[in-house]
């Protein structure tokens, strides 16, 4: 291994930069309090990397585990110019100097308003989302192209697709004291991010990568299998009975791909509310603008809040429709971590109530723990900052004796050919 041996930045690292807590001496007592929010900034400026949820500062904070969670690093500090990513709910922050937003995701966007008058950078895509659903001034928002080189404020960027939700992008950063940055917010890591030119060309310093799924012992299934698997049982629902009313949840950005696959195995538009039906037309796709519909009565498939996806829920809405239909098949996207686990998607049983049929699908858009694997062996990071939307103590702790064993086979990995275009 070279003298710049590969590390892993842990979370505790991370937080000790930005959210450790003073000690003070009270009655006698040494007491730990909060760092103020002054305190936060200073020291995220000292050490070059800068946390989410700095508007937590000053604060008590529980736990070392739930700080670590808070404050898991979705900001880049770049050089002495402060770049924050996803950090919203931070408000605007003096010494923030731009901000980024990977994508259209509550959990990313949080604190974001029509008030945000700082500069942000995204793609289009995500921009468009975040004038049209928050209200965000176009002034403020600056779309960046996919795959080229923009210069922020001195320092060079290039956005990458992090195949997650549309407009998804993951943020390179090369930064004049000559360290290269990477971001990649919500991924889901793919054979064909090897092949981007922008990100094979670099030796990437320090990688903050979204773990999310790393914990899963069990593999999420591929996308396309799990469209596959939804398709073909809506298809033949629909073929035994024509009288087969169907649905769909949708929760976020990312959630139509599974409502555009039904619509267009069975030949029909997908129904949605207004709201739904906005953030399609805003996706950029005619596929999107075809397959939908805010005519409920013109199609056998709604697209519904995930929340309405019970079965007194869709045995209301069934009975709303009873002169078309009999019976319903809802597909029920399940979120990363609740899926506890099939072997197969063929083990996935139904859950029946009556005349409602409802599938758990377990449409995952974050990488599997192999799926990282091979994005981490391929990329040869220098330093890995895990980031999770959701963990707990132990699976944090699992996951960094992981990525720990990765960084250390880098080594004897083949090093891939950099230069820098
Ligand atoms: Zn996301």
């Amino acid at each position: 291994m070279s003298s710049r041996q590969n590390v892993l930045a842990s979370g505790q690292n991370v937080l000790a930069s930005g959210g450790a807590t003073r000690r003070a001496r009270i009655g006698g007592k040494v007491v730990r309090r909060a760092p103020s929010r002054q305190e936060v900034e200073r020291r995220l400026l000292q050490s070059g990397i800068s946390v989410e949820r700095m508007a937590n500062a000053g604060k008590k904070l529980p736990t070392s585990m739930q700080r670590r969670k808070r404050d898991a690093a979705t900001s880049v500090a770049a050089n002495r110019t402060s770049f924050a990513v996803d950090a919203f709910s931070c408000g605007a922050v003096a010494s923030c100097s731009a901000h980024f937003l990977s994508h259209f995701h509550p959990h990313a966007y949080r604190g974001l308003s029509r008030s945000f008058d700082r500069p942000i950078y995204c793609s289009k895509v995500t921009a468009d989302l975040a004038n049209c659903k928050l209200g965000v001034q176009d002034a403020h928002l600056h779309r960046l192209p996919l795959n080229t080189v923009s210069v922020v404020n001195g320092v060079r960027v290039v956005l990458i697709d992090a195949n997650h939700c549309a407009g998804a992008s993951m943020f390179l950063f090369m930064v004049p004291d000559g360290r290269t940055i990477l971001y990649t917010g919500h991924f889901r890591a793919s054979a064909a991010m090897e092949r981007n030119l922008q990100l094979a060309a670099r030796r990437v310093d320090v990688c903050y990568m979204d773990t999310t799924c790393l914990p899963l012992e069990k593999e999420p299934p591929a996308r396309e299998d799990v469209l596959r698997f939804a398709t073909r049982l809506a298809s033949s629902a629909v073929a035994r009975n024509p009288r087969t009313m169907l649905a769909c949840g949708y929760r976020a950005p990312g959630d139509e791909k599974l409502c555009l696959a039904l619509a267009e195995a069975v030949g029909c538009r997908a129904a949605m509310a207004m709201e739904n039906y906005d953030t399609l037309q805003l996706l950029g796709t005619g596929r999107a603008r075809d397959l939908v519909t805010l005519d409920w009565h013109a199609t056998r498939l709604h697209a519904l809040a995930i929340t309405k996806l019970s079965f007194k829920g869709l045995s209301a809405h069934l009975r709303r429709f009873s002169a078309q239909y009999d019976y319903l098949l809802a597909f029920k996207p399940v979120a990363q971590w609740d899926f506890t686990g099939h072997s197969r998607l063929s083990d996935i049983q139904p859950h029946i109530s009556q005349n409602v049929i409802i599938y758990g699908v377990p449409f995952v858009d974050h990488s599997s723990r192999s799926e990282l694997k091979r994005f981490v062996q391929w990329l040869r990071p220098r330093s890995l900052v895990p980031v999770a939307t959701a963990t707990t103590r132990r699976s944090a702790a699992a996951s960094e004796g992981i990525l720990r064993k990765w960084l250390s086979d880098i080594g004897t990995f083949p090093v891939r050919p950099t230069s820098d275009p």
